[in-house]
C-alpha cells in the first residue's frame, strides 16, 4: 500500500478537523480527495506529509509511519501545498537546486535539468519565479515536489486559480505523472475527478462520506433525469404526472414544466404523444442527467 490511514483524528483546540478517518491507497492509483471548504482535506494531507501531527490514529506512507519513521516517510512523498508557496525572487533553476540541496541529493544540476524537462519548464527555465504565469509557477511547484523522485505525490488543489488552458495543461501533466507514481490530489472540481482520477474519496465535516471509483459513485446514486418542456398552452400538472416513469412535475409558469424521472426511463416520446393527444404543441424540450456535481452535493449535504 502506498498510503494507509487508520482511525486518524485531528483536533485543533476545540475543533475536530478529522474524525476517525480510515482509507488506503494502492500503488499507482490516482485518487481524488473531494470535499467542501473546511472538510479536512488539507489537514489530512499535512499529516501524510509530516507537516503536522495527528491527535489520534496512525498513518503510513510506503509502509513508513509518519510519526515514527518521519524521515523515511518524507523521502517517499512529494507535496505540493495549497497556494504553492515559492521563493518568487529566486530563479527557476536556482530554486530547484536549492530544494535538491535540502534533500541532500547528488547530481543536482542533472536532476534539475531532468525535472525542468519533465514538467515542461524548458522555455521558462532561465526566468525569475516571480515573472512566471500561474501555470508555470505550478509546474515549478510540481518539479519541487518530485525532485527527490518520491513514490507518492500529494497535491493540494493543484489547479485552483489557473485559467482554463492552464488547467488542462496541468491536468494532463498530472495524468502523465500518475503513470509512474501514486497520486492523491484534492479538488472541488468534479470534472477534474472524472478527467484524472481512478477513485474518489469524498470527505465532509472531517468524515469519509464515500470511497469508490468515480463510475461506481455515479451508478450507486439513483440517477435522475430532468426534462424541461415548454408547451404551447397550459396543461394540468396532474395529467403529466400520470405518464409512465414520471416521478415529479414542477410548473415553472409560462407553460413550462420540470419533469423528473429515473434516467433509465426516457419519457420524451410519451410527452410528445401526450401533447398530440391534448392538441398542444411542444415548443422546447431539454433533458439533463444528474452530474457528478449534484452527486457530490448529495453526498456532502447528508
Ligand atoms: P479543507 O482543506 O477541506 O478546506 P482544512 O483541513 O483546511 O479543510 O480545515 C478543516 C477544519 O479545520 C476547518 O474548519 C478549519 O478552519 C480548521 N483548521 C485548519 N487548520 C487549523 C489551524 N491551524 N487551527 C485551527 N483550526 C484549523
Amino acid at each position: 500500500m502506498s498510503i494507509e490511514v487508520n482511525n486518524i483524528t485531528k483536533i485543533y483546540g476545540e475543533q475536530k478537523a478529522l474524525d476517525n478517518v480510515s482509507f488506503e491507497i494502492g500503488s499507482g492509483e490516482i485518487v481524488g480527495f473531494l470535499g467542501p471548504n473546511g472538510a479536512g482535506k488539507s489537514t489530512m494531507m499535512k499529516i501524510l506529509t509530516c507537516f503536522i501531527p495527528q491527535s489520534e490514529g496512525t498513518a503510513k506512507v510506503c509502509g513508513y509511519d509518519v510519526s515514527v519513521d518521519t524521515i523515511l516517510a518524507r523521502q517517499n512523498v512529494g507535496y505540493l501545498p495549497e497556494h504553492n508557496p515559492l521563493y518568487i525572487d529566486m530563479y527557476v533553476k536556482e530554486y530547484l537546486q536549492f530544494i535538491a540541496g535540502l534533500h541532500q541529493l547528488r547530481n543536482k544540476k542533472r536532476l534539475v535539468a531532468d525535472m525542468i524537462d519533465k514538467v515542461g519548464l524548458g522555455v521558462e527555465q532561465n526566468k525569475v519565479i516571480g515573472t512566471l504565469s500561474k501555470g508555470y509557477r505550478q509546474r515549478v511547484g510540481l518539479a519541487q515536489a518530485m525532485i527527490h523522485n518520491p513514490k507518492v505525490l500529494i497535491l493540494d488543489e493543484p489547479t485552483t486559480g489557473l485559467d482554463p488552458n492552464q488547467i488542462i495543461e496541468i491536468r494532463n501533466l498530472i495524468k502523465d505523472i500518475g503513470k509512474e507514481k501514486t497520486v492523491m490530489m484534492s479538488t472541488h472540481i468534479m470534472q477534474e475527478v472524472e478527467a484524472i482520477c481512478d477513485r474518489v474519496i469524498i470527505i465532509n465535516n472531517g468524515k469519509i462520506a464515500a470511497d469508490d471509483t468515480a463510475l461506481n459513485i455515479k451508478s450507486k446514486q439513483k440517477q435522475i433525469s430532468i426534462i424541461t418542456v415548454e408547451f404551447s398552452e397550459n396543461v394540468e400538472v396532474s395529467e403529466i404526472k400520470k405518464l409512465k416513469g414520471v416521478n415529479k412535475v414542477e410548473s415553472l409558469g409560462d407553460n413550462k414544466y420540470h419533469i423528473f424521472s429515473d434516467s433509465d426511463s426516457d419519457v420524451r416520446p410519451l410527452l410528445f404523444n401526450f401533447a398530440v393527444g391534448k392538441s398542444v404543441e411542444v415548443l422546447t424540450l431539454q433533458k439533463e442527467e444528474e452530474t457528478m456535481e449534484q452527486i457530490f452535493k448529495d453526498f456532502t449535504s447528508k
